[in-house]
């Protein structure tokens, strides 16, 4: 009895041995297989998903993708609930793995930006195949009857780049490695946000009523495009963003610019010299106080960076550009200095607009890209007291009637504003994952320390012990938040082998 007991236990271990070397390595050709067979259901799944309309603000339609992601997951064993904090709806699911499982939990989104449906070459929520970008000349559209599909073709539609690819290729990684009997021993936990194009104003009291629903070993980052090499990349931080507007302003109406032009203070010229005044000749911030508690690159950051391959050269090509801000330095050296983006200047008008006159005021927003160890207020301090410098009055409301109008600013900071994010380049689970991702074996794997854009990943940060990395599918030049986004299907196919060599990785790993 006993040595029957003790061989079977002994024929039980060595069957986990085996299916779970089975696992690591079959996973991606198990993935390869189930995408090709079944490109055509997984594609037009795609296509459903995105002709449901997403922009944060229409809750309506945000309520009906929530609906959709649930019914989607709930097909393969998630359990899911739909949570609300007074904005867009949020997705939380499960599917449990057995209780010595680890746990991955994965965020991606599912709300996009505001289209212009008229610029766009074919509707943003009817989703159109295209044989490339469909901002290359040579594109063109095709019809969704196809028996196979091209991987350079493109699907375009607002949020197949950014970002409802992933859980539409993660669904497919568990469905591939469910039908071949190799689903790993793994917790899968989903947070997908209805609100990140607008900040994820409401994430906070989401993270306040579900944190205890998404602990995890490891949290994955589903967002963003892939380097614009093309390479994979396993990208260790975001950088933190906020707004602030400013305004100038002169007589208290349009004066005469002959009558009084040289006499009047422009509010145009005053609001030039301030934003001039805020960078040196080479790009550099020159507002004191900005960049002081900013935390140096380490070196094995900068020797990652140096590592990468460079695109400098074919992305100015690309874009038209001669010269970059900082002469010699590289992009990806670039964003992991803080920065200070004039997105718009307004004072007056052009063109068949522009009449004869000084205005009362002009207005300018500046979109501020923080760096770990900035913070949105120390950095509106500094800014105001440079202002303050140059003689200027700052507050956040109009002059009143006993100031003098054009020493006045009104600096605002909108709402929203947050840090940076790094998960420090040598820490465990980054060397793990680089392993795993090496072993799709078709490229090695760029270790990226901050990506240009901004998450809130601050805020899961605060509120989950798991180590944070982020993992973008898409590909470079998707389009996101523009007209014409696009995936490229190359990439939703390679995103679910990647999917299901991560959970495999992951299970084999343990806890
Ligand atoms: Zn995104």
């Amino acid at each position: 009895m006993k040595q029957t007991h003790s061989t079977v236990r002994f024929f039980i271990f060595l069957g986990l041995v085996v299916s779970s070397l089975a696992q690591a390595k079959n996973a991606v050709d198990i993935a390869r297989d189930h995408h090709q067979k079944n490109a055509v259901r997984i594609v037009s799944e795609f296509r459903d998903f995105l002709a449901i309309p997403n922009v944060a603000s229409d809750l309506g339609n945000m309520m009906d993708n929530a609906a959709f992601i649930e019914a989607y997951v709930g097909r393969r064993g998630f359990t899911s609930k739909v949570v609300t904090a007074g904005g867009a709806p949020y997705v939380i699911a499960e599917k449990a793995g057995s209780a010595s499982a680890p746990t991955v939990l994965v965020y991606a989104h599912f709300d996009g930006q505001p289209v212009i449906p008229s610029q766009w070459s074919s509707p943003p929520f009817e989703p159109t195949l295209w044989t490339d970008n469909p901002l290359q000349a040579d594109a063109r559209s095709l019809s969704w009857d196809q028996e196979q599909f091209d991987p350079s073709w493109r699907v375009v539609a607002r949020s197949a780049g950014d970002d409802k690819a992933p859980v539409i290729a993660l669904m497919a990684a568990i469905d591939a490695l469910e039908a071949a009997g190799a689903m790993p021993d793994i917790t899968v936990k989903l947070i997908l946000d209805g609100e990140e194009e607008r900040g994820s104003p409401t994430l906070a009291g989401i993270l306040e009523q579900v944190a205890d629903d998404l602990v995890a070993d490891i949290m994955l980052f589903c967002d963003g495009p892939m380097h614009q090499s093309g390479r994979r990349q396993l990208v260790l931080g975001v950088r933190g963003s906020m707004t602030v507007d400013l305004k100038t302003f002169g007589p208290n109406r349009p004066l005469h610019s002959g009558h009084y032009g040289n006499w009047a203070p422009n509010p145009n010229e005053t609001l030039m010299r301030l934003l001039l005044s805020l960078k040196d000749d080479s790009g550099r911030v020159t507002v004191q106080g900005y960049s002081n508690s900013v935390t140096p690159v380490s070196e094995l950051e900068s020797t990652a960076v140096a590592a990468m391959p460079s695109v400098d050269a074919i992305l100015k090509s690309e874009l038209g550009l001669g010269d970059n801000e900082v002469e010699g330095e590289r992009l990806e050296a670039a964003i992991m200095r803080p920065a200070i983006v004039v997105r718009g200047i307004s004072g007056g008008g052009v063109g068949d607009k522009a009449r004869n006159i000084i205005e009362p005021y002009a207005e300018a927003s500046l979109n501020l890209r923080l760096v770990p160890g900035q913070s949105p207020p120390a950095l509106l301090a500094a800014l105001k007291a440079h202002f303050e410098g140059m003689g200027m009055v700052v507050s956040d409301t109009s002059p009143s009637p006993e100031n003098a109008r054009e020493r006045h600013l009104q600096m605002v900071a909108r709402p929203g504003g947050y840090r940076a994010f790094r998960t420090a380049i040598d820490a465990d689970v980054v060397g793990d994952l680089k392993v795993i991702l090496d072993g799709l074996g078709d490229q090695e794997t760029l270790i990226t320390p901050t990506m240009g854009g901004s998450l809130p990943i601050y805020l899961f940060e605060d509120n989950l012990n798991a180590p944070i990395v982020i993992l973008p599918v898409a590909n470079h030049d998707n389009n996101q938040h523009g007209r014409d986004e696009n995936l490229r299907l190359r990439n939703l196919f390679d995103a679910i082998e990647m999917y299901a060599k991560v959970l495999s990785g992951l299970a084999d790993k343990g806890p």
